[in-house]
Protein backbone atom coordinates (compact mmCIF):
# COMPACT_ATOMS: atom_id res chain seq x y z
CA UNK A 1 0.00 0.00 0.00
CA UNK A 2 1.01 3.42 -0.87
CA UNK A 3 2.22 5.90 2.01
CA UNK A 4 0.47 9.40 1.79
CA UNK A 5 2.75 12.05 2.02
CA UNK A 6 1.81 12.85 6.07
CA UNK A 7 2.88 9.57 7.00
CA UNK A 8 6.19 9.57 5.33
CA UNK A 9 9.37 10.60 8.24
CA UNK A 10 10.47 14.51 7.76
CA UNK A 11 13.54 14.50 5.53
CA UNK A 12 16.35 15.21 7.92
CA UNK A 13 17.88 18.19 6.88
CA UNK A 14 21.48 18.95 8.47
CA UNK A 15 20.97 21.99 10.83
CA UNK A 16 23.16 25.13 10.11
CA UNK A 17 25.07 25.00 12.78
CA UNK A 18 27.14 22.53 13.14
CA UNK A 19 28.01 21.65 16.61
CA UNK A 20 31.11 19.60 17.79
CA UNK A 21 32.51 18.90 20.98
CA UNK A 22 35.52 20.70 21.96
CA UNK A 23 36.12 22.04 18.35
CA UNK A 24 39.44 23.26 17.26
CA UNK A 25 37.63 25.95 15.17
CA UNK A 26 34.93 27.74 16.06
CA UNK A 27 33.36 30.92 14.19
CA UNK A 28 30.20 32.75 16.02
CA UNK A 29 28.26 35.36 14.17
CA UNK A 30 31.16 36.85 12.22
CA UNK A 31 30.09 40.08 9.91
CA UNK A 32 32.45 41.74 7.33
CA UNK A 33 32.11 44.60 5.26
CA UNK A 34 34.02 46.20 2.79
CA UNK A 35 32.95 50.16 2.92
CA UNK A 36 29.01 49.85 2.09
CA UNK A 37 29.26 45.73 0.92
CA UNK A 38 28.38 43.71 3.40
CA UNK A 39 30.27 40.68 2.42
CA UNK A 40 29.86 37.97 5.36
CA UNK A 41 26.35 38.36 7.27
CA UNK A 42 26.68 36.49 10.43
CA UNK A 43 28.83 33.29 9.98
CA UNK A 44 28.24 30.12 12.49
CA UNK A 45 30.99 27.53 11.68
CA UNK A 46 32.63 24.85 13.86
CA UNK A 47 35.28 22.74 13.05
CA UNK A 48 36.60 19.30 14.91
CA UNK A 49 40.38 19.13 15.26
CA UNK A 50 41.75 16.95 12.66
CA UNK A 51 38.76 17.31 10.73
CA UNK A 52 38.28 18.26 7.00
CA UNK A 53 35.98 20.69 6.08
CA UNK A 54 35.23 21.73 2.42
CA UNK A 55 33.39 24.80 1.64
CA UNK A 56 31.79 25.10 -1.51
CA UNK A 57 29.26 27.98 -3.30
CA UNK A 58 29.50 30.41 -6.05
CA UNK A 59 31.85 33.15 -6.46
CA UNK A 60 31.62 36.62 -5.12
CA UNK A 61 29.85 34.35 -2.01
CA UNK A 62 32.37 35.54 0.46
CA UNK A 63 34.61 32.21 1.02
CA UNK A 64 37.86 33.53 0.06
CA UNK A 65 37.05 36.30 2.66
CA UNK A 66 36.10 33.77 5.33
CA UNK A 67 39.32 31.68 5.32
CA UNK A 68 41.29 35.32 5.50
CA UNK A 69 39.72 36.31 8.72
CA UNK A 70 40.65 32.68 10.13
CA UNK A 71 43.60 33.33 9.08
CA UNK A 72 43.96 36.90 10.37
CA UNK A 73 44.77 38.68 7.84
CA UNK A 74 41.32 40.74 8.07
CA UNK A 75 39.57 41.79 11.24
CA UNK A 76 35.63 40.72 11.65
CA UNK A 77 33.69 43.65 12.19
CA UNK A 78 31.32 41.73 14.35
CA UNK A 79 31.30 38.03 16.10
CA UNK A 80 34.41 35.92 17.42
CA UNK A 81 36.67 33.25 16.15
CA UNK A 82 38.15 30.76 18.45
CA UNK A 83 41.37 28.32 17.59
CA UNK A 84 42.06 25.62 19.97
CA UNK A 85 40.09 26.96 22.72
CA UNK A 86 41.23 30.66 22.25
CA UNK A 87 39.85 33.43 21.19
CA UNK A 88 41.95 34.86 18.31
CA UNK A 89 39.04 37.61 16.87
CA UNK A 90 36.73 39.65 18.23
CA UNK A 91 35.00 40.39 21.75
CA UNK A 92 38.12 42.87 22.14
CA UNK A 93 40.37 39.70 21.48
CA UNK A 94 43.51 39.88 18.45
CA UNK A 95 45.94 37.51 18.03
CA UNK A 96 48.05 38.40 14.20
CA UNK A 97 48.44 35.83 11.46
CA UNK A 98 52.24 35.25 12.27
CA UNK A 99 51.03 34.37 15.96
CA UNK A 100 48.12 31.69 14.98
CA UNK A 101 49.29 28.04 13.88
CA UNK A 102 47.38 28.02 10.59
CA UNK A 103 48.65 27.80 7.17
CA UNK A 104 47.51 28.79 4.01
CA UNK A 105 47.51 27.94 0.30
CA UNK A 106 46.13 30.07 -2.57
CA UNK A 107 45.06 29.12 -5.84
CA UNK A 108 47.59 30.20 -7.95
CA UNK A 109 50.26 28.56 -4.88
CA UNK A 110 51.76 32.02 -4.87
CA UNK A 111 55.40 30.68 -4.84
CA UNK A 112 58.33 33.19 -5.23
CA UNK A 113 59.65 33.32 -8.71
CA UNK A 114 63.07 34.33 -7.54
CA UNK A 115 63.93 31.91 -5.46
CA UNK A 116 64.79 29.02 -5.22
CA UNK A 117 62.46 25.98 -4.22
CA UNK A 118 64.33 24.92 -1.41
CA UNK A 119 64.54 29.04 -0.07
CA UNK A 120 60.77 29.22 -0.80
CA UNK A 121 60.17 26.89 1.82
CA UNK A 122 62.61 28.04 3.92
CA UNK A 123 60.75 31.06 3.85
CA UNK A 124 58.28 28.91 5.57
CA UNK A 125 60.68 28.15 8.40
CA UNK A 126 60.51 31.26 10.42
CA UNK A 127 62.65 31.17 13.45
CA UNK A 128 59.73 30.24 15.72
CA UNK A 129 59.18 27.13 13.18
CA UNK A 130 62.45 26.22 13.76
CA UNK A 131 62.22 26.00 17.02
CA UNK A 132 59.40 24.11 17.01
CA UNK A 133 61.24 21.69 14.75
CA UNK A 134 63.63 21.81 16.90
CA UNK A 135 66.31 22.92 14.83
CA UNK A 136 69.06 25.76 15.89
CA UNK A 137 68.89 27.59 12.50
CA UNK A 138 71.70 26.61 11.55
CA UNK A 139 72.18 26.07 7.34
CA UNK A 140 72.39 22.42 7.68
CA UNK A 141 69.31 22.13 9.79
CA UNK A 142 67.22 24.24 7.45
CA UNK A 143 68.60 22.17 4.53
CA UNK A 144 67.62 18.49 6.16
CA UNK A 145 64.04 20.61 6.92
CA UNK A 146 63.70 21.82 3.70
CA UNK A 147 64.55 17.61 2.41
CA UNK A 148 62.39 16.19 5.16
CA UNK A 149 59.58 18.45 4.15
CA UNK A 150 59.76 18.21 0.15
CA UNK A 151 59.91 14.13 0.79
CA UNK A 152 56.86 14.63 2.96
CA UNK A 153 54.78 16.10 -0.15
CA UNK A 154 56.57 12.91 -2.23
CA UNK A 155 59.00 15.39 -4.22
CA UNK A 156 62.47 14.52 -4.71
CA UNK A 157 64.95 16.45 -2.40
CA UNK A 158 67.10 17.32 -5.12
CA UNK A 159 63.78 19.88 -6.46
CA UNK A 160 65.58 22.39 -3.84
CA UNK A 161 67.69 23.60 -6.34
CA UNK A 162 65.19 24.54 -9.12
CA UNK A 163 63.22 27.29 -9.51
CA UNK A 164 59.34 27.56 -9.62
CA UNK A 165 58.83 27.71 -13.43
CA UNK A 166 60.69 24.89 -14.27
CA UNK A 167 58.10 22.86 -12.47
CA UNK A 168 54.84 21.77 -13.46
CA UNK A 169 51.71 23.65 -11.99
CA UNK A 170 50.60 20.39 -9.63
CA UNK A 171 54.62 20.31 -8.43
CA UNK A 172 54.23 23.69 -7.54
CA UNK A 173 50.98 23.37 -5.87
CA UNK A 174 52.70 20.30 -3.39
CA UNK A 175 55.62 22.94 -2.68
CA UNK A 176 53.35 25.63 -2.04
CA UNK A 177 52.08 23.08 0.54
CA UNK A 178 55.18 22.20 1.91
CA UNK A 179 55.70 25.61 2.06
CA UNK A 180 52.55 26.09 4.51
CA UNK A 181 53.29 22.58 6.73
CA UNK A 182 56.80 24.23 7.54
CA UNK A 183 55.66 26.60 10.52
CA UNK A 184 53.81 22.99 11.19
CA UNK A 185 50.54 24.73 11.41
CA UNK A 186 47.44 22.79 13.18
CA UNK A 187 44.79 23.97 11.06
CA UNK A 188 45.37 24.31 6.95
CA UNK A 189 43.42 26.64 4.65
CA UNK A 190 42.90 25.72 1.08
CA UNK A 191 41.88 28.20 -1.01
CA UNK A 192 40.69 26.55 -4.68
CA UNK A 193 44.66 24.84 -4.71
CA UNK A 194 44.05 22.81 -7.59
CA UNK A 195 41.20 24.53 -9.47
CA UNK A 196 44.40 25.66 -12.16
CA UNK A 197 45.45 22.36 -12.64
CA UNK A 198 44.07 20.44 -15.55
CA UNK A 199 41.94 17.29 -14.79
CA UNK A 200 44.10 14.39 -14.29
CA UNK A 201 46.64 16.20 -12.46
CA UNK A 202 44.14 17.81 -9.68
CA UNK A 203 42.94 14.40 -8.79
CA UNK A 204 46.62 13.32 -8.05
CA UNK A 205 47.67 16.05 -6.83
CA UNK A 206 44.42 16.23 -4.41
CA UNK A 207 44.69 12.98 -3.33
CA UNK A 208 48.23 13.52 -2.83
CA UNK A 209 47.79 16.62 -0.50
CA UNK A 210 44.76 14.95 1.25
CA UNK A 211 47.30 11.77 1.99
CA UNK A 212 49.97 14.69 3.54
CA UNK A 213 46.84 16.67 5.91
CA UNK A 214 45.78 13.33 7.20
CA UNK A 215 48.92 11.88 8.18
CA UNK A 216 49.93 14.90 9.56
CA UNK A 217 46.64 14.76 11.93
CA UNK A 218 46.22 18.70 10.54
CA UNK A 219 42.42 20.26 10.73
CA UNK A 220 41.75 21.32 6.94
CA UNK A 221 39.40 23.95 5.11
CA UNK A 222 39.31 23.12 1.97
CA UNK A 223 37.26 26.12 -0.13
CA UNK A 224 36.28 24.79 -3.69
CA UNK A 225 33.52 25.55 -6.08
CA UNK A 226 34.10 21.83 -7.60
CA UNK A 227 31.49 19.31 -5.43
CA UNK A 228 33.30 16.31 -6.47
CA UNK A 229 36.24 17.59 -4.77
CA UNK A 230 34.26 18.80 -1.32
CA UNK A 231 32.61 15.22 -1.59
CA UNK A 232 35.85 13.37 -1.78
CA UNK A 233 38.28 15.71 0.53
CA UNK A 234 35.78 16.53 2.82
CA UNK A 235 33.64 15.01 6.45
CA UNK A 236 31.56 18.22 6.61
CA UNK A 237 30.75 20.44 3.90
CA UNK A 238 29.21 23.96 3.98
CA UNK A 239 27.30 25.66 1.40
CA UNK A 240 28.25 29.52 1.48
CA UNK A 241 25.55 31.90 -0.58
CA UNK A 242 25.64 35.50 -0.25
CA UNK A 243 27.93 35.98 2.60
CA UNK A 244 25.88 32.82 5.05
CA UNK A 245 26.29 29.26 5.14
CA UNK A 246 23.41 27.86 3.98
CA UNK A 247 23.37 24.53 5.29
CA UNK A 248 26.60 22.61 6.96
CA UNK A 249 26.52 18.72 7.24
CA UNK A 250 28.01 15.50 6.57
CA UNK A 251 28.42 15.12 2.10
CA UNK A 252 25.95 12.43 1.69
CA UNK A 253 23.53 14.31 4.11
CA UNK A 254 24.23 18.04 2.17
CA UNK A 255 24.16 16.73 -1.25
CA UNK A 256 20.99 14.46 -1.05
CA UNK A 257 18.86 16.50 1.31
CA UNK A 258 20.02 19.81 0.21
CA UNK A 259 18.06 22.32 2.70
CA UNK A 260 16.39 24.58 0.53
CA UNK A 261 15.87 25.20 -3.11
CA UNK A 262 18.93 27.27 -3.87
CA UNK A 263 21.23 25.16 -3.06
CA UNK A 264 19.75 22.04 -4.85
CA UNK A 265 20.30 24.59 -7.75
CA UNK A 266 23.69 24.92 -6.88
CA UNK A 267 25.18 21.59 -6.43
CA UNK A 268 22.74 20.33 -9.55
CA UNK A 269 24.18 22.63 -11.99
CA UNK A 270 27.32 21.49 -11.51
CA UNK A 271 27.43 18.12 -11.09
P1 LIG B 1 34.58 34.12 -3.05
O1 LIG B 1 35.85 33.64 -2.47
O2 LIG B 1 33.38 33.34 -2.62
O3 LIG B 1 34.62 34.25 -4.55
P2 LIG B 1 35.31 36.67 -1.88
O4 LIG B 1 35.38 36.49 -0.42
O5 LIG B 1 36.58 36.67 -2.64
O6 LIG B 1 34.29 35.61 -2.49
O7 LIG B 1 34.58 38.04 -2.20
C1 LIG B 1 33.29 38.36 -1.71
C2 LIG B 1 32.98 39.80 -2.06
O8 LIG B 1 33.80 40.66 -1.28
C3 LIG B 1 33.24 40.17 -3.50
O9 LIG B 1 32.20 40.99 -3.95
C4 LIG B 1 34.55 40.92 -3.45
O10 LIG B 1 34.63 41.86 -4.47
C5 LIG B 1 34.49 41.58 -2.09
N1 LIG B 1 35.82 41.80 -1.50
C6 LIG B 1 36.68 40.83 -1.10
N2 LIG B 1 37.80 41.36 -0.59
C7 LIG B 1 37.66 42.71 -0.66
C8 LIG B 1 38.49 43.84 -0.29
N3 LIG B 1 39.68 43.67 0.29
N4 LIG B 1 38.00 45.06 -0.52
C9 LIG B 1 36.77 45.24 -1.08
N5 LIG B 1 35.96 44.25 -1.45
C10 LIG B 1 36.39 42.99 -1.25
Amino acid sequence: TEQSPSSLPAPRIAPAIASTTDPHLDITDVTKNFGAQSVLKGVNLSVAKGGTTAIVGPSGSGKTTLLRLIAGFEHPDAGSIGLNGRQVAGNGAWQPAHKRKVGYVAQDGALFPHLTVGQNIAFGLDRSGLRESGLDGGRNAVRRRVAELLEMVSLDPAMAKRRPHQLSGGQQQRIALARALARKPELMLLDEPFSALDAGLRVATRRAVANVLNEAGVTTILVTHDQAEALSFADQVAIMRGGKLAQIGNPFVVYTRPADRATAEFLGDAV
